[in-house]
């Protein structure tokens, strides 16, 4: 839908911008990293969007073989998961975020 229950303040990931899905999803130094250490893993070219919408639809546009398409699809999706859930253990449980 476009939409996640951010809290209108600064991001807790990095503590340097405002909280909204795109930064946290894109343009947040920690899921930079996670999008950086994805592509090197999966022998993928650089994974980057100004939305969340570009990274769901990236699939479509990388240029790989169909299976690698639908690999790339889970990964960031799954990705997108994890990060939210780190945002939700920062916020919630005061844990810190590793993206060594
Ligand atoms: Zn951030």
């Amino acid at each position: 839908m476009d939409r996640l229950p951010t809290r209108k303040s600064v991001c807790p990931l990095c503590e340097m911008s405002g909280e909204t899905a795109d930064h946290i999803m894109t343009g947040c130094g920690v899921s930079s990293v996670v999008w950086d250490h994805i592509s090197r893993w999966c022998k993928f070219p650089p994974i980057f969007g100004f939305t969340v919408r570009d990274l769901l639809e990236l699939y479509k546009i990388i240029n790989v073989v169909t299976i690698k398409k639908e690999a790339l699809h889970g990964i960031i999706i799954i990705a997108c998961w994890r990060i939210w859930k780190a945002r939700n253990e920062k916020v919630f449980e005061g844990k810190a975020v590793n993206v060594k």
